[in-house]
């Protein structure tokens, strides 16, 4: 029978299970949406770093920036920087911000940055972003309107926190039933298909489409369906991290970027939120153990969070699987978040194709079960085409390192290399990175992003056969012209907070503020 798709019914209240609930609410306001979380099974609790979709996301389901910023704890995030990476000597570091550089061939750009002053970095060149982030400045002014902003930027925010608000969002505003049990079976049509859920506390939970957002657990998408694992740890090493939270002084600068400083092993993330910074170290189990671990993540602590006191600092420990499903939709059930797969930290594109793999779904939305399985073999498509650049992507940053320590030596270990980077290394050294090597509209790592990275580890570019162009040279002037105009203008991020926070105050009935 050829069923009508009406009852959305979503596994997991972590950022996906709400993203999920959110966008499918808002976006299809006749269906019904039911999320079921189990109260003793905890959130992974991290996730701080967001692209700049979220700002479309977040616009889409109706959620204001104020109100956003305000109960998230969020702050604007233009980048990342990435320092120690490239050899680790002192002042090796180099801007990955959001900020695509100016129109024209990057060829001529290049052209036109080399024959520059040659201390001037390549994103510094190509973007104002680079001057605006080195000050600790804002992207937007606070009279803009909702997310809009002088340059391109996502948040970094407190996921506790950022869960919570989707949760309120969904089930008081959008409609969404929320069920606090937990899935312990699954029963199935004789075709195959989800009919309904087995709950601990409760009686079965019947639906038409099915969303595994049970984060690692991958209850429907791995436990029950038993879909394959595709494993990556061979070329993405990174599987454990320890994660901290160090509260602030007031009205310290509030940092522009996420900041990932590399290791003997790793990296280390360090994300500023107004009252506090979320800092986390990423390694391999493989190369260094815990304890070490432990140990490079209190020296950095120590080092850059002044008057930080260590001993009230808790590591919590999170073990991850590199890899992700060889199908994400399969039947009556789709996977969204961890369930699907997750690929280390660095460069946050976890969230992001969280988002993306909502945005396909709602635009795509079946409305019967047989459109499912067409919807789903093309998404099926997409997001293996997603995953194998995400999986390029990170693995750049760390073939470009000189590096000497066993961990960096072993990850330029050409074995190592996915082939499709591997032929893009060949073909750059003759041509820039260009939409002709990744030609999707919507790709997450555009030909920009991979410049910004190839060129800030300094790979060398092509040889210029005419030298700059006067119209690259000019789009350069302009570039230092408008740095120097938004630095101007732009208020600090920190002054960007406290005057929105001493207006949410004054338009705060008395009550609101009496909360603890
Ligand atoms: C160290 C680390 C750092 C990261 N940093 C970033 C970053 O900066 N940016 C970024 O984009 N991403 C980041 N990520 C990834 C990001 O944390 C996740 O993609 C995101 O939080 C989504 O998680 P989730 O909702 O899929 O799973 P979870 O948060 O784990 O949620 C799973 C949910 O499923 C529920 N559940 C499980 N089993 C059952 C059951 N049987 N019945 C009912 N409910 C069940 C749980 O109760 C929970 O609500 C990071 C990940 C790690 C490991």
């Amino acid at each position: 029978m050829d069923r009508s798709t009406h009852r959305v019914v979503i596994v997991g209240g972590g950022t996906a299970g709400w993203l999920a609930a959110c966008s499918l609410a808002a976006k299809q306001p006749s269906l019904s949406v039911t999320l079921v979380e189990a109260p003793d099974i905890p959130t992974i609790g991290v996730g701080e770093g967001t692209w700049p979709t979220m700002r479309q996301t977040l616009a889409t389901i109706g959620i204001s920036e104020a109100e956003f910023l305000r109960e998230c704890d969020a702050a604007f995030k233009q980048g990342s920087r990435f320092d120690g990476w490239v050899d680790g000597t002192l002042g090796d570091s180099y801007l990955h911000p959001f900020t695509a550089p100016p129109s024209g061939e990057m060829s001529e750009l290049l052209a036109a940055w080399q024959v520059g002053d040659h201390d001037v970095p390549f994103a510094a060149a190509m973007t104002p972003q680079h001057a605006i982030c080195s000050r600790h400045l804002a992207p937007r002014q606070r009279a803009m309107p909702d997310y809009a902003g002088a340059l391109n930027y996502g948040y970094h925010l407190d996921a506790g926190k950022f869960a919570a608000l989707l949760m309120r969002h969904a089930t008081e505003r959008l409609g969404v039933t929320l069920i606090a049990d937990e899935v312990i079976g699954v029963i199935s049509t004789p075709e195959g298909d989800i009919e309904a859920l087995e709950l601990k506390g409760r009686e079965a939970l019947e639906g038409d489409l099915f969303i595994d957002c049970s984060g690692q657990a991958a209850i429907l998408i791995g436990g029950h369906f038993g879909i394959d694992w595709i494993d990556h740890s061979n070329v993405s090493f990174n599987d454990r991290a320890l994660a901290v939270q160090v509260p602030v002084k007031a009205g310290s600068p509030v940092a522009s970027q996420t900041i990932g400083t590399a290791h003997e092993a790793g990296w280390l993330w360090d994300i500023g939120l107004p009252t506090r910074r979320g800092i986390g170290c990423v390694y391999s189990a493989r190369f260094i153990s815990d304890e070490r671990a432990e140990q490079i993540l209190f020296d950095h602590v120590r080092t850059h969070v002044p008057g930080a006191d260590l001993s009230t600092l808790r590591p919590r420990k999170l073990a991850f699987k590199t890899g992700h499903r060889a199908q994400f939709w399969h039947r009556n059930c789709l996977a969204i978040g961890l369930s699907a797969g997750f690929i280390e930290p660095l460069e946050a594109s976890a969230i992001v194709l969280i988002e993306l793999s909502l945005r396909a779904l709602t635009d795509n939305f079946p409305k019967r079960r047989s459109a499912m399985d067409i919807i789903g073999a093309r998404f099926n498509s997409l997001f293996h085409y997603r995953w194998a650049r995400i999986l390029e992507f990170l693995k750049l940053h760390y073939v470009l390192s000189r590096r000497e320590d066993p961990y960096w030596r072993a990850q330029r270990a050409p074995e190592t290399l996915p082939p499709q980077l591997a032929e893009n290394l060949t073909l750059w050294q003759d041509q820039p990175p260009s939409s002709w090597d990744l030609p999707y509209v919507d790709e997450m790592f555009p030909a920009a992003s991979q410049q910004y990275v190839l060129y800030g580890m300094g790979f060398a570019p092509p040889p210029s056969e005419t030298g700059p162009s006067p119209q690259a040279l000019a789009r350069l002037a302009e570039v230092s012209q408008r740095a120097r105009a938004l630095t101007s203008s732009l208020p600090a991020n920190r002054d960007y907070f406290t005057a929105a926070e001493a207006q949410a105050r004054a338009h705060a009935s008395p009550r609101e503020f009496a909360k603890p």
